[in-house]
């Protein structure tokens, strides 16, 4: 008991000091790769841990000055390390949220370097020579994909939905379905937005059936607008009525009232040409009276992190104004990946967009690719391969890939 204390004792006394280490090998490379400051901490981290071991048993004796250097620089390379980092998308689900939605475009990517490695006419209009807009370099690439009269683009789509409702309906009331009540993800709630809005919610009909009479009923002279919020991350079935959107701007014009849509997904195509479920595209939404339409950058669009308004001139322009504009304004990274990404739509190329490649994709090559992969990684891990595999993967695929987790 004694000796072994004595022997704990004298360990500890053997380990050298910090300022040693620094002056070691590997010690100066520390400091030169990453500074004093962080290489003493990391040294520093290197004697307790050795320290804690020496009392607790875990190291007889103390450990060499190379040692300590290696464990410092395990410490500072772990610390550096980006805990934001690729991984590979396996679960079935195209835009997933928790992996970073949609991959960008080849072409975006080289508009993000293009105009983020240098400076760029970000609001300089090189043409006049004078200070310019940001706005106009995707307005004119979003009116003529959607057909919409004016355009904006801000930080994301909870954010286009909270300066609709900012600048239009302030303290006014806004009508919208139970059924549309919608929660969805991260705790982004409809309701909770109004409410940061300043708008007043006026919930009609229920959570299965909604009536253009119930719309109809509780238009008031404090009323502003309709809210339409398409419920893309789940569906009710079975008993169901929503009034269709063309009913709902009729209701509105007559009625002096705006019709908001939050589309969400940014669908600019028909899904349901892949075999997808059926999802309102913006165009549906414009062409069937929405004043304004709010939809996401990075779902369905397959583009950059943005929030996208599309709608009348004069809606727009009241959104542009208002102060919150500028508060969610977007980078012009994301302006130029977004640019890029249009560009590959009104080319006529949607195949360019990685999100439309994959959506495309017939189902029997995923199976086969998904086979391949079983088939390698059961091998190289020791583990069961995809279990029901061949024919049953590709017969899953299709619900799989509808399941969206935004
Ligand atoms: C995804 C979504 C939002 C939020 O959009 P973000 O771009 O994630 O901010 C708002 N409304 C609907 C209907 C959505 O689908």
């Amino acid at each position: 008991m004694e000796r072994q204390a004595t022997a704990v004792q004298t360990a500890l006394r053997d380990l050298p000091s910090v300022d040693r280490l620094l002056r070691a090998p590997g010690g100066d490379e520390l400091v030169a790769g990453f500074g004093r400051g962080l290489a003493t901490e990391a040294l520093r981290a290197a004697l307790d841990g050795a320290r804690a071991a020496l009392r607790d048993g875990g190291l007889d004796e103390a450990p060499s000055d190379t040692d300590l250097v290696a464990i410092g620089r395990e410490w500072v390379e772990e610390l550096l390390a980006p805990t934001l980092r690729p991984v590979i998308n396996a679960t079935g689900i195209i835009v997933h949220t928790n992996l970073g939605r949609a991959p960008l475009s080849e072409a975006a990517l080289a508009a993000v370097a293009a105009v983020s490695s240098g400076y760029s006419t970000l609001e300089y209009d090189a043409d006049e020579g004078r200070r310019g807009s940001r706005a106009v370099h995707v307005e004119r690439l979003l009116t003529r994909l959607t057909g919409a009269e004016a355009a904006l683009v801000v930080n994301n789509n909870a954010a286009a939905v909270l300066l609709m409702l900012s600048a239009l309906c302030r303290d006014a009331e806004v009508i919208i379905s139970r059924g549309q009540l919608v929660e969805i993800g991260g705790g982004f709630r409809i309701p909770d937005v109004l409410a940061q809005s300043g708008a007043r919610l006026v919930e009609v009909g229920t959570t299965n059936r909604t009536h253009l009479r119930d719309y109809a009923a509780a238009i008031s002279e404090r009323t502003a607008a309709i809210l339409v919020v398409h419920t893309s991350n789940y569906r009710i079935v079975g008993f169901t009525a929503q009034p269709e959107m063309a009913e709902l701007a009729a209701l509105a014009r007559e009625r002096g009232l705006r019709l908001l849509f939050d589309q969400g997904s940014g669908a600019l195509l028909d899904v349901s040409a892949h075999g997808l479920a059926p999802e309102p595209t913006v165009g549906d939404g414009l062409r069937a009276g929405a004043d304004v339409v709010a939809f996401s950058g990075d779902k369905l669009l397959g583009g950059p992190q943005a929030g996208i308004l599309v709608g009348r001139a004069e809606a727009i322009a009241l959104l542009a104004r208002h102060p919150l504009a500028r508060a969610v304004r977007a980078d012009k990274m994301a302006l130029a990946a977004l640019t890029a990404t249009l560009g590959h739509y009104l080319a006529g190329q949607p195949e360019r967009v990685p999100v439309w490649r994959m959506i495309a994709r017939p189902l029997d090559e995923i199976a086969a690719e998904a086979e391949a992969w079983a088939a390698r990684l059961g091998g190289a891990s020791g583990r069961r391969s995809w279990p029901g595999s061949r024919a049953s993967a590709a017969a899953a695929c299709p619900a799989r890939r509808c399941r969206r987790d935004w």
